[in-house]
C-alpha cells in the first residue's frame, strides 16, 4: 500500500459548487464499490477498537469494515443495523470527526478512516440493490409503549423496542415522520428518500407511526397511559422552539427564524412552489445569524433559493464556530461570505415595514467563558448598516413547553429541558421517559438516538420488573 494511500481517506466524489449551489442535489455523492472497498483496506482491525468506544451507539465497527472488504455489502448493513436503527441518516450527517473517526488509530499520522463514508455505503448499496427484507418480527410480550416524536431519538426507541417484541406506536405532531430529518435538515445534505427508505424498514418490522397528534393538545401522556393502556411512554420531542435575539425590528417582514425557513424549504418543499403549495420570499441580499450547522443549512438554502449575496453574521470568530468543518468549507465553496466577529443590534425596515438592512456592531474576544470559548464584547464605535433584505435568526433552539406545561410533575430546568436520570431517561414520572434534544436542547443526531437506546433498555429492564 503507497504511503498516501494508508494516509489519506480514499476521497468522496462530489457535484461541483457552481453546479450544486443553484439547485437541491445531494452534493457529497458517495462511493462506489471499488471505493468503498479500497477505503476499507486501511481500516486495521484493532484488537482495541478504540473507534468503537467513540460511537455513542456502539456500532461494530471493524466488523462491518472487514465485511465491506469481502465484498458482503448487505451482511455489513445487518451488522451496523443491530445496533443503529438509521445508518444512512449517520452516515452522511453524525460529527464522526468528534466520534468515531476522532478515535480511529489511522487518525494519529494521517486522516482516519472514512467509517461514515463506509456506513453510508452500505445503506445506499441495500436501497439501490433491495433483498426480501427478514423482517422477522419478534414474539410479542403483550407490552405496549408509546413514543412521542418521529425524530432520530423517538425512531431508535422504537427500533430498539420492537425487536424486543412491544408494540410501538409513535406519536408525530407533523404530517410526516423524521424530525429534524425530514423538516431540517436539506435536501442537499440529506435526501429525504433515504429518510422515508430507513423509517419503512421500521414500519416493515412492526413500529406504528400516527402523524399530525400532537401530544399535550389532540391527548394526554396521562390519557396514554391510563385510557390507551401504554405502559410506558418516551418524550422525544426535540428542540423546536427558536430563539430569537430579542432586538428591536425583529418582527419586520423579511426576519425568519431558521426553523421556519428550513420547515418551509425542506418539510413543505417550497423550493418548487408553486408546484407545491407552500411559498418562501427570499430576497436577494440575506444575512444568517448564527454559526451552527442550522445557520450554514439555512444559508445554503438561501443561495439556493435565489438570494446574489448570502452572509453568515457570527459575533465570534470562525475558529469559535460549531458548525462542522465539512460543512463551512461546502458553504464557502458555494460562495457564502462569512462575516465574523460582527453581532447585530437592530433589524431595520423601510416604510412598507420589509427589511432594509442590518445594524450591526464589530467585535472582539476577552477570555474563554463557561462554555469555554472566548467571550465576544462589542468594540466602541463600530456600529455599521449590512444592507440586506432578508434576515435568518439561526441562533439555537429550545425544547417546546407544550408537553412539558400539560403534564403536572414533570420535572424541567431553567431552560426548560426535562430533567431525566442520563443513564435511563428516567424522567421524575413513573412510567415516562425522555431523552435526546428535549432534555439536552438542541444537540446532535446521534446522541439523540444514544438516549434513544439507553432509555429503550430502561424501558425494557422495568416493564420485566412489572
Ligand atoms: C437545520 C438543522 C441541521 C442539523 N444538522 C445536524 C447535523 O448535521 N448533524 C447532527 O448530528 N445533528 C444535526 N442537527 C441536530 C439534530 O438534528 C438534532 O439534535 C436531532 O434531530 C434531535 O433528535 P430528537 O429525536 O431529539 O428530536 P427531533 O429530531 O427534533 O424530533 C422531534 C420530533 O418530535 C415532534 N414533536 C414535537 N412536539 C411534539 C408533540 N407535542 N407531539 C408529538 N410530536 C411532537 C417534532 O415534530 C419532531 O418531529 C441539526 C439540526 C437542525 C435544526
Ligand atoms: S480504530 Fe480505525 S483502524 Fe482501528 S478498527 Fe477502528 S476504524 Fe479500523
Amino acid at each position: 500500500m503507497g504511503v498516501n494511500k494508508a494516509e489519506k481517506k480514499v476521497a468522496m466524489p462530489e457535484l461541483e459548487a457552481n453546479e450544486r449551489s443553484r439547485c437541491f442535489a445531494e452534493v457529497a455523492l458517495g462511493y462506489d464499490e471499488s471505493m468503498a472497498r479500497e477505503e476499507a483496506e486501511r481500516c486495521l482491525n484493532c484488537k482495541k477498537k478504540p473507534c468503537v468506544s467513540g460511537c455513542p451507539v456502539n456500532v461494530r465497527i471493524p466488523e462491518f469494515i472487514e465485511k465491506i472488504k469481502a465484498g458482503d455489502f448487505y451482511d455489513a448493513y445487518d451488522l451496523i443495523r443491530e445496533t443503529n436503527s438509521l445508518p444512512a441518516v449517520c452516515g452522511r450527517v453524525c460529527p464522526q470527526e468528534n466520534q468515531c473517526e476522532g478515535k480511529c488509530v489511522r487518525g494519529k499520522k494521517g486522516e482516519p478512516v472514512g467509517i461514515g463514508r463506509l456506513e453510508r455505503f452500505c445503506a445506499d448499496y441495500v436501497m439501490d440493490h433491495p433483498r426480501d427484507e427478514n423482517n422477522k418480527t419478534a414474539v410479542k410480550n403483550g407490552k405496549k409503549v408509546a413514543v412521542i416524536g418521529s425524530g432520530p431519538g423517538g425512531l431508535t426507541v422504537a427500533g430498539d423496542l420492537i425487536k424486543l417484541g412491544y408494540e410501538v406506536t409513535v406519536f408525530e405532531a407533523l404530517h410526516q415522520p423524521g424530525g429534524v430529518l425530514s423538516y431540517g435538515i436539506p435536501e442537499f445534505r440529506l435526501p429525504k428518500d433515504q429518510v422515508g427508505h430507513e423509517i419503512d424498514l421500521l414500519e416493515k418490522q412492526g413500529v406504528k407511526i400516527e402523524c399530525n397528534m400532537v401530544i399535550g393538545k389532540v391527548l394526554g401522556v396521562e390519557e396514554l397511559l391510563d385510557v390507551y393502556g401504554f405502559d410506558a411512554v418516551y418524550i422525544g420531542s426535540g428542540a423546536g422552539l427558536p430563539n430569537f435575539m430579542k432586538i428591536p425590528g425583529e418582527n419586520l417582514k423579511g426576519v425568519y427564524s431558521a426553523n421556519e425557513f428550513l420547515t418551509r424549504t425542506n418539510l413543505m418543499k417550497a423550493y418548487r412552489f408553486p408546484e407545491t403549495d407552500t411559498p418562501i420570499k427570499v430576497g436577494k441580499r440575506v444575512a444568517v445569524v448564527g454559526g451552527g450547522n442550522v445557520a450554514m443549512d439555512a444559508a445554503r438554502c438561501a443561495k439556493r433559493l435565489g438570494a446574489d449575496q448570502t452572509y453568515i453574521i457570527y459575533r465570534r470568530s470562525e475558529e469559535e464556530m460549531p458548525a462542522r468543518l465539512e460543512e463551512r468549507c461546502h458553504a464557502k465553496e458555494e460562495g457564502i461570505f462569512f462575516k465574523t466577529l460582527i453581532n447585530p443590534v437592530a433589524v431595520l425596515g423601510d416604510e412598507t415595514g420589509w427589511v432594509r438592512g442590518l445594524r450591526c456592531v464589530e467585535m472582539e474576544l476577552a477570555e474563554a467563558d463557561e462554555s469555554g470559548r472566548r467571550r465576544p464584547i462589542a468594540k466602541e464605535n463600530s456600529e455599521f448598516v449590512l444592507d440586506v433584505d432578508t434576515v435568518i435568526m439561526a441562533i439555537g433552539n429550545s425544547p417546546n413547553p407544550l408537553i412539558a406545561s400539560s403534564l403536572q410533575g414533570l420535572k424541567t430546568n431553567d431552560r426548560g429541558g426535562i430533567v431525566v436520570d442520563e443513564e435511563s431517561g428516567r424522567t421524575s414520572l413513573e412510567g415516562v421517559y425522555a431523552g435526546g434534544d428535549v432534555v439536552t436542547g438542541a444537540a446532535t443526531v446521534i446522541l439523540a438516538m444514544g438516549a434513544g437506546k439507553r432509555a429503550a433498555k430502561a424501558i425494557d429492564d422495568d416493564l420485566k420488573k412489572k
